[in-house]
């Protein structure tokens, strides 16, 4: 037989397949000898009262044999020969979601990427951390993956309306990802693993018969009447689809640019703009499991924060235990800051975004308008762009250049005042001491300055000194909404582009990524038919 138990351990308890035997034997009044194995479903932990306990959810098998958790299983066919096929720009999350999902519909997908393969991308980010060296073309955002590859890796979602999200685990699962992130509740893959999960994608989708081409930017779109005809790349080429999927991410500008100057129709987008706060790991697990030292069966701890202020939404963002933090820039001049973790997070550095809604009026802010000031409104769709662009650019100077970024400590940040000294930080380029509040728009200084104190009030410990604030975070979503139809998903004045992915405005994240690439995918086949 066959019992699911929900089970509450103590830390060192959940780590022991025998004592979780016993309580499953305990429970079901059976020997532990008749409790041949168990399949967790869920796992979560609780650390809201002194006594810290792991919430488990088993299938526990009893007086049967064990038999191990069957993975789920993908129809990939061979599209070498296909009818038809279809143009991915881009290969994030939501492309290459959108590429194994056409495998699984018979479509031959054609990849294009800007950027290079991950091992080959991967030099180029040493070039940037060690020497402050930014390729335009390959760094956090772009290349092989996507923002994704060397990302956190943490897949969970609020949008689990947009998608199945098991399915998006199960295929990571399928391409090598621990079992495990399958009944977390905060699954987690780290920057260490994803680079041959993605690999393993690019060899499968390459092995069906998929054209994978890397260092191939488009530059132009050709279209007929409302159908989109050919694609041109930087390299003169030119690509021929029966449709394209335009999965390019939040970081394109010139693909914003190149709409905009089409005439096809984008739209300004509201987004999130801020900081990055890291403190020690040890302090954050101190505060969070009310406790000296987690010991060896806690995870590093992590925070979850948000606050109103002055009708502002403020909150903690891509929080990263045990990690570090990085230059997402993807071009020269601008700062951005963003962070990962490695799958053990064994770095001594929590970090977290800590940003401030920008909403569509703020985006007049200027370097000659005194903070907290809008300088008017317009109509230009890429103005939210602009206005991010610019807060980068602020940084990237004030922090003197080779991408060091500008930091104060926390309650110097709030108190407004320079800080005479820096805390050590994760972040390799190396940081200038800043008053930020010259440097960041007025009315994202002075939520953040209140922020901080109100989170101090909520997770004590949390407001010091030994935490330090590095600028700027400003990738946190697209400035940008390129609008599709809702049946049929494809660009309004273009019936044959599917604008996908983070980019385009329907996802933030790496799982709801992945989501609304399928979901286009899907949507996409049903115009073949
Ligand atoms: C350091 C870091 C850490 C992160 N951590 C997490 C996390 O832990 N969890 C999470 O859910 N999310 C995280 N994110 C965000 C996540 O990576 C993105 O939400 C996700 O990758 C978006 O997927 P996408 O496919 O829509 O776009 P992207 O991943 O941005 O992919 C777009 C792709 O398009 C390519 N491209 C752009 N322009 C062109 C062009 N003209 N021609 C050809 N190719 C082009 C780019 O090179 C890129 O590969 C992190 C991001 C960063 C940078």
């Amino acid at each position: 037989m066959q019992q699911k138990l929900s089970l509450q351990l103590l830390p060192h308890q959940a780590a022991s397949e025998t004592v979780v035997k016993e309580h499953v034997a305990k429970i079901t009044g059976k020997n532990i000898e008749s409790i041949t194995g168990f399949h967790t479903h869920k796992q979560s932990i609780d650390a809201r009262g002194k006594t810290i306990w792991v919430n488990l959810t088993v299938n526990a098998f009893i007086d049967e044999p064990f038999v191990q958790r069957i993975t789920e299983t993908f129809n990939f066919q061979d599209v070498s020969n296909a009818a038809r096929k279809v143009i991915i720009v881009g290969a994030g999350p939501a492309g290459l979601f959108a590429a194994l999902q056409l495998l699984e519909l018979g479509i031959k997908p054609i990849l294009l990427e800007r950027g290079k393969d991950v091992r080959a991308r991967r030099r180029d980010l040493a070039a940037l951390n060690k020497d402050g060296i930014i390729h335009p073309d390959s760094n956090y955002c772009f290349g092989e993956g996507g923002a994704g590859t060397y990302s956190d890796g943490k897949l969970y979602t609020r949008s689990n309306k947009r998608g199945d999200i098991d399915r998006i685990l199960n295929l990571f699962v399928h391409f090598g990802a621990e079992e495990k992130i399958l009944y977390e509740s905060h699954p987690h893959i780290g920057t260490n693993k994803l680079p041959q999960i993605i690999t393993a994608m690019r060899e499968k989708l390459e092995a069906c018969g998929a054209d994978f081409l890397f260092e191939k930017k488009l530059t132009d779109f050709v279209f007929e009447e409302s159908s989109l005809k050919e694609v041109i790349t930087a390299d003169g080429d030119r690509f021929k689809a029966d449709a394209l999927i335009l999965a390019t991410g939040h970081s394109a500008r010139d693909i914003f640019e190149l709409l905009h100057c089409k005439n096809i129709l984008i739209e300004a987008k509201p987004f999130a703009l801020g900081v990055r706060v890291e403190h020690p790991q040890v302090l954050i697990d101190q505060v969070q499991y009310h406790c000296a030292s987690r010991g060896e069966y806690l995870p590093p701890a992590s925070y979850n924060l948000v606050q109103q202020v002055n009708g502002r939404g403020v909150f903690s963002f891509c929080m990263c235990p045990g990690g570090i933090i990085a230059p997402a820039s993807t071009g020269p001049g601008e700062l951005v800051v963003n962070g990962w973790s490695p799958s053990k997070r064994n770095n001594p550095f929590a970090n977290s975004g800590m940003v401030v809604q920008v909403e569509l009026a703020d985006a007049g802010w200027t370097s000659n308008t005194s903070r907290g000031q809008q300088a008017g409104i317009n109509e230009d769709p890429l103005r939210m762009m602009r206005f991010q662009q610019m807060v980068e650019q602020y940084c990237y100077k004030a922090g003197g250049g080779n991408f060091k970024a500008p930091a104060q400590r926390l309650v110097d940040f709030s108190s407004g005042k320079l800080s005479a000294s820096l805390p050590e930080c994760s972040y390799q380029p190396g940081l200038e001491s800043v008053a930020l509040q010259e440097v960041l728009p007025g009315f994202v200084y002075s939520a953040l300055a209140s922020g901080f104190k109100e989170f101090g009030k909520k997770m004590k410990g949390y407001f010091t000194n030994e935490a330090v604030v590095v600028a700027t975070e400003s990738r946190t979503s697209s400035p940008v909404r390129i609008p599709r139809d809702p049946l049929s998903l494809a660009h309004p004045q273009l019936k044959n582009l599917y604008p996908c992915g983070e980019g385009a405005g329907y996802a933030g994240g790496i799982v709801s990524a992945a989501m609304d690439g399928e979901k286009v995918a899907r949507q996409l086949a049903l115009m073949f038919q």
